[in-house]
Formats: C-alpha cells, sequence, structure tokens
C-alpha cells in the first residue's frame, strides 16, 4: 500500500542529494505524542531519583557506543565536518551523563519556621516539557533538555529541526530504549508541528533553542497559556581586537570564530571592531587564513569548511555580503558562493563594514567576518555593546582594565577575554536583550525544569 502521510525530506546539503524522508507528525502526531508523555509523566516523576539517574547513565553508554554513527549521521544532514560533529555528540553525551549525576543532587531547602512547624521548600518536576532543537549543532544541544529533564522526572517531546531530524531522532530512540515508554518522545515535523506542541493545553513547559523569530513567537504562545518557556536565541557577537595584541594571533582566532561550522554556530563571531593600528596586518592575516581554509563534503577528512544548511540560508548570506558592498564595504577575501553541488560559500572577509549594515546589525549565519576599524577601546565597547542581540562577545586584549571594563560593561550572557571559544563546565548563562530568556544551559536549567513548593507542616494538636 502506498503511505498517503505527508513527509519531509532530508537533504544532503554537500551534494543536495536525497538522504531520507521522515514523517511530518503535524497537529494529530502532536497531540499523540503529548498524550503518551503525560501518561508516562507521573509514573517518573515518583521514580526515585538514583533510579531515573541510573537509567540516564545507561543510556549515555549506549550512545557513546554509537558515536560515530550519530555524528556521521549529523555530518551527512547539517554539513558540520566530521571532527567537529565528533565533538558536539561527545559534548551532548556528556551533557547527559553531568545531569544524571547532578539530578539526584537536585533538591530544595529547608526554612527557619516555628519550632513546632517542619518548614522545607520542594523541587518538583513540571510535567510534560518539550523541546524545539535548531539544526546546527542538534545532538549536543539536545543532551541538555534530555539530561535535565529526565533527571527530574519531566517527560520530554523532542523535536528536531526539519532541516536535520535524523541523528536527533535516532540519539531520542537510543536513550528512549533505556526508560519507561512515553518519557522520552521523539516527533519529526515543521513550524507547524512544534506551533501544535507549544500551543497543546497539556504541555507545562518549553525549552525553545532557535532563532530569535521563532523564540518570539514561542514566548507569545507560551504568554498566552502561562506556561514557561526557557528561550536560547540567536546572536551577532563582538569580537574586539585591541590595539595591543599580536595581529597574526588575533586573526587565528578570528578565523575560528567566524568559520567554525561554516559560521553557523549561535556563538559565532559576526562583527569585528580592529584598533585602527593594527587593522592591516589583522584583515591581512585573516584574509590568508580564510583562503586556507577546504571547503568540501564533511565526511571527507580533508574537509576544514562544510556547506550553508539549505539554498535560504545562502541566499540571506548572499544578501549581507552584496548589501554591504554596495554600501561601500570592501571584500579582502571570498564574497561569493561557490558554484556546483551543495550550498557552498566561500569564506568571506569585509572590511569598511558599518554599523548601519545588515551584515553588522542581523545574524548572518555564515562564514562571513565583517570588520570596523576603531580609533579607541571605547569605541569598540560603544560599538560591541549596541544592537538588539545579547548572547556572547570576545575581546582580546593585554590591557587588564580593558578586560574589566568589557566584562562590566557589555550586556550580554558570557563574554570572553582573549579566546573565542571555551569555558569550565556548570556556565548557566542568561542571554540578554533579544538572544533569550532564562538558562538553557548547567545546573541551572534544573531549577527551570522545576517548580518549587513551599511546605509548612504542624502537628494536629
Ligand atoms: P528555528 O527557531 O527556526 O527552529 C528551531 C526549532 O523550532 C525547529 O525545530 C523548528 O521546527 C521549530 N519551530 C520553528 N517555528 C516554530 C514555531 N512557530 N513554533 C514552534 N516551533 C517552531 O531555528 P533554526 O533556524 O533551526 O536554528 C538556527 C538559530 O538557532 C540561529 O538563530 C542560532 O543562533 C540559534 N541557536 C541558538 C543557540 C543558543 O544556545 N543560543 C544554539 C544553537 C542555535
Amino acid at each position: 500500500m502506498i503511505s498517503t502521510a505527508p513527509t519531509l525530506d532530508v537533504v544532503d546539503p554537500a551534494d543536495g542529494t536525497l538522504l531520507d524522508r521522515v514523517p511530518d507528525a503535524g497537529a494529530e502526531g502532536a497531540a499523540e505524542a503529548v498524550a503518551a508523555a503525560r501518561e508516562a509523566a507521573r509514573g517518573w516523576a515518583r521514580t526515585a531519583p538514583a533510579e531515573r539517574a541510573a537509567a540516564l547513565k545507561r543510556a549515555a553508554a549506549a550512545l557513546r557506543e554509537r558515536a560515530d554513527e550519530l555524528a556521521e549521521l549529523q555530518s551527512r544532514e547539517n554539513g558540520r565536518p566530521l571532527a567537529e560533529s565528533r565533538g558536539g555528540v561527545a559534548a551532548g553525551i556528556g551533557t547527559i551523563e553531568e545531569y544524571a549525576h547532578l539530578g539526584p543532587l537536585h533538591g530544595g531547602r529547608t526554612l527557619a519556621g516555628a519550632w513546632e512547624a517542619a518548614d522545607f521548600a520542594l523541587r518538583e518536576p513540571r510535567g510534560v516539557a518539550v523541546a524545539l532543537v535548531p539544526w546546527n549543532d542538534p545532538v549536543a544541544i539536545v543532551g541538555g533538555p534530555v539530561g535535565a529533564c529526565l533527571a527530574t522526572g519531566n517527560a520530554l517531546v523532542v523535536k528536531p529541526s526539519e532541516r536535520a531530524p535524523l541523528a536527533v531522532r535516532l540519539a531520542c530512540e537510543i536513550v528512549a530504549g533505556h526508560v519507561p515508554e512515553g518519557v522520552l518522545v521523539a516527533l519529526t515535523g515543521g513550524p507547524a508541528t512544534g506551533r501544535a506542541l507549544v500551543e497543546h493545553p497539556e504541555v507545562d513547559v518549553v525549552l525553545h533553542t532557535g532563532s530569535v523569530s521563532t523564540g518570539r513567537e514561542v514566548a507569545a504562545a507560551c504568554g498566552r497559556r502561562l506556561v514557561k518557556a526557557v528561550l536560547e536565541l540567536g546572536g551577532k557577537d563582538p569580537l574586539i581586537v585591541d590595539e595591543d595584541v599580536d595581529p597574526e594571533w588575533a586573526a587565528g582566532q578570528a578565523a575560528s570564530g567566524a568559520f567554525a561550522n561554516c559560521g553557523q554556530v549561535c556563538t559565532s563571531v559576526e562583527r569585528v571592531y580592529v584598533h585602527e593600528r593594527v587593522l592591516e596586518p589583522f584583515a591581512a592575516a585573516l584574509a590568508r587564513r580564510a583562503g586556507e581554509l577546504v571547503p568540501g563534503h564533511p565526511i571527507d577528512a580533508r574537509s576544514t569548511l562544510g556547506p550553508l544548511i539549505d539554498e535560504r540560508q545562502r541566499a540571506i548570506v548572499e544578501e549581507h555580503v552584496r548589501e554591504a558592498t554596495a554600501a561601500g564595504a570592501e571584500v579582502v577575501h571570498g564574497g561569493s558562493r561557490i558554484d556546483g553541488a551543495g550550498f557552498f560559500h566561500e569564506p568571506t572577509v569585509l572590511v569598511e563594514a558599518r554599523d548601519d549594515m545588515r551584515i553588522m546589525r542581523e545574524e548572518t549565519f555564515g562564514p562571513v567576518a565583517a570588520i570596523r576599524a576603531v580609533r579607541s577601546f571605547d569605541e569598540a565597547l560603544a560599538a560591541a555593546d549596541a544592537g538588539e542581540y545579547g548572547l556572547a562577545a570576545t575581546v582580546l586584549t593585554r590591557s587588564q582594565r580593558n578586560a574589566q571594563r568589557a566584562l562590566r560593561e557589555l550586556r550580554v550572557g558570557t563574554v570572553k577575554i582573549n579566546a573565542v571559544w571555551g569555558g569550565a563546565p556548570g556556565g548557566s548563562a542568561e542571554p540578554r536583550k533579544s538572544s533569550g530568556l532564562g538558562m538553557g544551559y548547567g545546573p541551572a536549567l534544573l531549577d527551570e525544569v522545576t517548580a518549587q513548593k513551599v511546605v509548612h507542616m504542624v502537628p494536629a494538636p
């Protein structure tokens, strides 16, 4: 019999070939998934935290056994070079393990009540959680909701991105094999399926990682129902290059920040404020490094630059570059799509960018470093702090004074001094301005997915 159920095509962005077709669950599928999660939620909430943690540890071990398969699947569907996908998959599994350790330790506290009373605060699972996952680093990202929600006794419905659903679906199926039926349900579908989940009356908390425009819609829908939403959204991260740093080293930092995953990281370096004294050697070194990248299929170990996720994303990058150059920016490397199969774009370095250009104001999410020269650290700091986003920022400086000013004054969730990547475990950052709401990572996520209940108890007379 020929199935007439709607499906979504999953395409290899490196060559445009069809990888797979997945069901488009729609409102009906969303309702079924939420019903299954609701059915499972009560029993899972009553399962001892140590037992839940043990199940998560077994699930993490099972994921680790299939880590290579997950990484390859992810690279094929989202174009990320295989070595980077391996890192992302390992990070996602590590996150689940961290929550398995933290879950049983996450409790309430006693309160200072009257002598004859017992007063305390409990943390309880909210019930049914929904996680809406993006495509750019999906296995790493889904580890957070899976680990935090399941460790605290919530049931979880995961909806991966329609643009790269396969690795997340497989990871969730593996984890689901280690917990009671319905505790973790993955369903594939597009924005309409996501919308149906968010609007479902039986959903108690929504964790959305994705774009600002979708985040606004999710927040509005949650607001109508007065349901908690935790939003980890897009950014337009600045990089400040101070006058006293080695321009060659700074260019290495900028290249990694702007071109890793073809610029498709929420905390990619998207705008660069460089002191005019180091502008020339910095821009030249960055252009040289861009030229050293090797575009190619992500499964080929020689490739260091994958494709963009699809034509829609490539068109945004092209439009931002075109508009900037028409308004006076100068291309010092790249600037164009790479013709042929797949959605490749040259790593691109622009100088003479201005803050009124979209390339300096809106998330580009592509392999572009747009540079503006500044005359002072003050000027750089003011420019970096402007705009609608507040996800993260990096400052390269040898001046402790400037470093301290930056970490105090920038309205962002994460400030990095002298390293575009990295950070200690446990860093729950709160995105500022339009970049999100709440804390989607780290130990604080355990608080977000639980509700605090206060108990006052005295003996009967
Ligand atoms: P997106 O918001 O378009 O999609 C994310 C998920 O939401 C997908 O599963 C999608 O189907 C679903 N969705 C779309 N519209 C919806 C709606 N109206 N209601 C409910 N669900 C809906 O984001 P994307 O394009 O997949 O991901 C790229 C974006 O994610 C970039 O902006 C990037 O910066 C951001 N991102 C942020 C972080 C972070 O931690 N801050 C991490 C990774 C990516």
